[in-house]
């Protein structure tokens, strides 16, 4: 072998050494040691509170109410650089994954009840919220829980809804993954009525994303949405300040009125 050889063969060797390091440090996550990242599941087809655009991006009610908690004026964020990181789960496997800690919270409309209390923490209420029926616009028989008797119902699965549907007597109920799936159903004529969270639904409604469907004036239940975390999760304490900083300076009066164009009500300082 001559010296040039050798030479060029050795240089091919180090590049190759050098393209596989490169490859092995890029498949470890590329944070930065001194940011700490808190990772928030959220299931983006409860509009407003969460949304996927077009683009890709998340937005909504609780979307700007997560991100104004981790800055550190309010608290949550203790050290320089802190940041959440959304992570679009499914609104049915989201207890799940905060009981195996695989996310350390999460936002999406979540309301607190005692059931879901035995297996995960929440923050103190940060939204006042109520299920109602949804009908079709030309429907005027379903007015209240009576007239849901016996009646075909769509529910989100493993949501408030699809709990309060089950105490309907002789109700035939059907389950969707999302919003929009069951208020197709509606439209389509499978279903009389759907039992869901009153607020997302009349957004959808006065914004035009959902046409020829009414929502029956009386609420069903009167209920309080929370940031959920593990059960002995060490965040849950900085986010409940957190929450209080916002209701007291303003910041959460600014992000109800940008998406809900009103006043918000009252919120008790825990639940029950
Ligand atoms: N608030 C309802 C619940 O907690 C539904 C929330 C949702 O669909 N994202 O079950």
């Amino acid at each position: 072998m001559t010296k040039a050889k050798l030479k060029w063969q050795q240089l091919i060797l180090s590049l190759g050494c050098l393209l596989l390091f490169i490859a092995c440090n890029n498949s470890y996550p590329t944070t930065n040691p001194g940011v700490q990242v808190l990772k928030v599941a959220t299931d983006p087809t409860f509009i407003p509170f969460e949304i996927q655009t077009a683009s890709g991006n998340l937005e909504g009610f609780d979307i700007d109410l997560m991100n104004v908690l981790a800055q550190p004026a309010a608290g949550i964020a203790k050290i320089p650089g802190f940041t959440v990181q959304f992570e679009s789960l499914p609104f049915d496997g989201m207890i799940s994954a905060l009981q195996a800690k695989r996310v350390d919270a999460a936002i999406s409309g979540i309301t607190i009840t005692a059931e879901r209390l035995k297996t995960i923490a929440f923050s103190r209420p940060y939204f006042k919220a109520g299920l109602a029926i949804a009908v079709r616009e030309d429907n005027q028989n379903i007015k209240d829980f009576n007239s849901l008797k016996g009646k075909k119902i769509a529910v989100q699965i493993g949501s408030t809804g699809a709990d309060f549907a089950k105490t309907i007597p002789n109700a035939k109920i059907s389950t969707f993954n999302s919003g929009p799936e069951f208020f197709q159903d509606l439209l389509n004529g499978n279903v009389d009525a759907v039992v869901s969270d009153a607020f997302a639904t009349l957004y959808s409604i006065k914004n035009g994303k959902l046409k020829g469907i009414r929502v029956v004036a009386d609420l069903l239940t009167e209920e309080y949405y929370g940031i959920a975390t593990p059960k002995d999760s060490p965040h849950l304490d900085a986010i409940n300040k957190a929450i209080a900083t916002l209701l007291s300076n303003g910041t959460y009066k600014q992000i109800y009125r940008k998406w809900f164009n009103a006043e918000p009500p009252q919120l008790p300082d825990s639940w029950r």
